[in-house]
Parts: structure tokens; sequence; C-alpha cells
């Protein structure tokens, strides 16, 4: 059991560098919760006052119900994994895996049985009288994770465990990673600056953002209901797109005479957004591209959603399963993704059109998303 809880947690360093502000979360037991945001937002210093390396300056961190603030790291009940393995280079995989039992004093048996335990676990069963100059990256990170499994903690700190891996291998151990917090259920806090790491592993993902948290909740949630402009362009690749303008008597004036009706569609949205500056958003997927009819060469004019809009196409980006299509709308760039085909150049006119329902309206001055209260309330 391992329940871990922060309350109104800051850190100021002695510099007085204000890293984290008014940091709350209640984690669950045998959650994989993953904090995500760019360089510098306070991941890393939030993950250290919960591991017990970095001070907290003020607020409470409890773990099983224990207030720990003062508690020294190793009494914690946390194991740690971090960017570098910090494996011995002149151990064995298994004296590596062995190494902190023995200096914690566990006899000979013990070690034994947890070294096979674990290897086995870690898929390292073949590897354990091999020095870690003779493995790949993926296999000395197994054991860097094993070292955190061996000693059976309740709690697991991971901060970018994966990010000295190539691409490939990431997206290997993301899975392996996944599967083996099942297996060992450790209560685990990730931390990464990659939005698909958090999103394809987490349970719920915590973005931050110049040591605030900016939204807390499982990969769903973020991707389809952002609460803030910096959620919504940050979870998604390729991003989301937006549209910058004003809402007045129900339309959407957007920059290069852009502009668009609601009708009587979002109603208590518009009403909370008359007469202010917002930020439209809409996911490259929710585009949906007006049918071309081959024969005339030209796109047909057939209606197959609510919003119309007429561009052209900047480049394309042909991925296989999927293709990229940018898009520039006068001074506006898009991204639509959508399935592949031939059908488009470089300089084509393109029509396309989005759904009410695929968008997602922010306030411009606030940034908050403007939600339909009622249709929340369903
Ligand atoms: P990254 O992904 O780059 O590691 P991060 O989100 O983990 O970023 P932190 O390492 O937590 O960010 O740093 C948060 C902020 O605190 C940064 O602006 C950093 O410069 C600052 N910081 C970190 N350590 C110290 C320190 N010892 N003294 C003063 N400021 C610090």
């Amino acid at each position: 059991m391992s329940d871990i809880s922060l309350k109104n947690i800051e850190k100021v360093y002695d510099n007085g560098f204000h890293a984290v502000h008014n940091f709350n979360l209640e984690i669950k037991d045998k959650e994989f919760i993953v904090f995500v945001g760019p360089s510098g937002c306070g991941k890393s210093t939030t993950l250290r006052m919960i591991a017990g390396l970095e001070e907290i300056t003020r607020g409470t961190l409890t773990i099983n119900g224990k207030v720990v603030n003062s508690l020294p790291p190793k009494e914690r009940g946390i194991a740690m994994v971090f960017q570098s393995y910090a494996l011995y280079p002149h151990l064995s995989v298994y004296e590596n895996l062995a190494f902190g039992l023995k200096l914690a004093g566990f006899d000979e048996d013990e070690i034994d049985e947890r070294v096979k335990e674990t290897s086995k676990i870690m898929g390292l069963t073949e590897y354990l009288e091999r020095k870690p100059r003779n493995l790949s990256g993926g296999q000395r990170q197994r054991v860097a994770l094993g070292r955190a499994v061996i000693r059976h903690a309740d709690v697991f700190l991971m901060d970018e465990p994966l990010s000295n891996l190539d691409a490939k291998m990431r997206v290997s151990m993301r899975a392996e990673l996944v599967k083996i917090h099942r297996m060992v259920g450790a209560t685990t806090i990730y931390v990464t600056h990659d939005q698909i790491e958090a999103m394809t592993m987490a349970t719920r993902i915590v973005v931050m953002k110049l040591g605030r948290i900016q939204q807390v909740g499982t990969p769903a949630d973020l991707y389809f209901r952002p609460a803030n402009l910096f959620v919504a362009g940050f979870i998604g690749d390729p991003p989301m797109n937006f549209l910058k303008g004003k809402i007045e008597k129900k339309k959407f004036i957007g920059q290069d005479s852009l502009e668009f009706s609601f009708g009587t569609k979002l109603k208590n949205v518009m009403k909370k957004a008359e007469g202010k500056d917002v930020v439209i958003g809409f996911r490259p997927e929710s585009i949906k591209l007006a049918p071309l009819t081959k024969e005339e060469g030209e796109e047909s004019k057939k209606k197959v959603g609510d919003i119309a809009f007429h561009g052209e196409v900047e480049i394309t980006e042909m991925l296989g399963d999927t293709m990229n299509i940018y898009v520039t709308l006068g001074e506006n760039h898009l991204i639509i993704r959508t399935t592949p085909s031939d059908d488009y150049k470089i300089g084509d006119p393109i029509d396309f059109y989005v759904d009410y329902e695929s968008l997602h309206i922010f306030d411009g001055e606030s940034e908050l998303v403007i939600t339909d209260d009622e249709e929340n309330k369903e």
C-alpha cells in the first residue's frame, strides 16, 4: 500500500528562485503518475522533494498517511531510477542487482532468490554473468530498473529513465515499463518532457508549466478536455490547430476576414464568450476533407461538416498509415491529419470542414477553456 499526498508544496531554492508553486496532488496506491512539461517547469524538483533529495520549502508530503518531510531518503520506502544508468562497470549484472541488498545486510540466500525473481521479471536471466559494457542500452536500462525492483520498494520514482535510448528502443521500453509496473504493482511517479511517453504510460498525467500544475487527468481527459491553451497545445502530435479571433454576435471573427457563425450551437459557450478575444482549437484529425471529384479535377462543393474553410496546401508529409497536410489559411497555418493520398499537391486549393463539437474555445486573456456548464452537468 502506498498512497502519496502532496499538499501546498512549494520550493524556493537558496538563490531565491521559486521553482514549484502550491503543488497539490493525491496519488493512490499502484498508480502510474507522469509529471510532464517543458524543460525547467519543476518536474525534477518535485520528484526530488518526494525522494528526499531536495528540501521541501513549505507544504506537507505524506506517504501512507505519515508526514515524511524531514525523513531521510532511505527511510521513505522509495526506489529511484535516473536517466544515467549508474551501473557499476566492473560488476556483473548479478552483482549490480545484488549490490544494494548486500549493503543492506541481506543474507546470501535471500539475495540469490531476489536476483532470480527480479531477473525473470526484467528479462535478464541470460545476462546475469555479463558486465554492463557487454549489454545494449535497453538491457542496461533494465538492469538499472531491476535494481529498483529488487528492493521491493513501495514507490518508484523515475526521472527521464529512457532518454538515453534510441527512438526504437524507447518505444519498446515504454511497453516493458508498463508491463513491469503491472507485475510489481509499486506506485510510480515518472518524469518526462515527452508527451507521447506520458500519454502511453500514465494512469494519470500531471502537466506542469513554470512551476505550476496546469491540469491533472487521464490521458483521455487531457487530450479530449484540455483545461487551458497550454495543455491543448502541449498534448497531441501533430499539435492542435489554433485560430485567434473574437466572438461578436455569436460569430467568430478571425484574421484575414476569416468568419464563421455558430448559429444555435454551443449556446452557453457563446454566451460566455460574447465580446471576448478567443482562441479556437481543433485537432488535426478532426478536420474533414471535402471529397475531390477527380473527373473534373477540382474539389466538389459537397459539405461534409459544420464550418467550411478554403485554404491552400503548403506541404504534405507521408507517414505511411496517415498523412499530414500543412495548409495555409491566409496568415494562419493549420495541420490536417488524414488518410494517405496522392491527390494533394503543393499550392493546390483545399476545402475542409470542422464540426462544432470538435472545437475547443479558449478565453484569449486567461487562456482557460470556456466550457458549456449545462453540458458538463449531464
Ligand atoms: P528538465 O526537464 O530540464 O530537467 P525540470 O522540469 O525537471 O526540467 P527542474 O530541474 O525541476 O525542471 O528545475 C526547475 C527550475 O528550477 C529551473 O528553472 C531550474 O533552473 C531551477 N533550479 C533547479 N535546481 C536549482 C538549484 N539548485 N538552484 C536554483 N535553481 C534551480
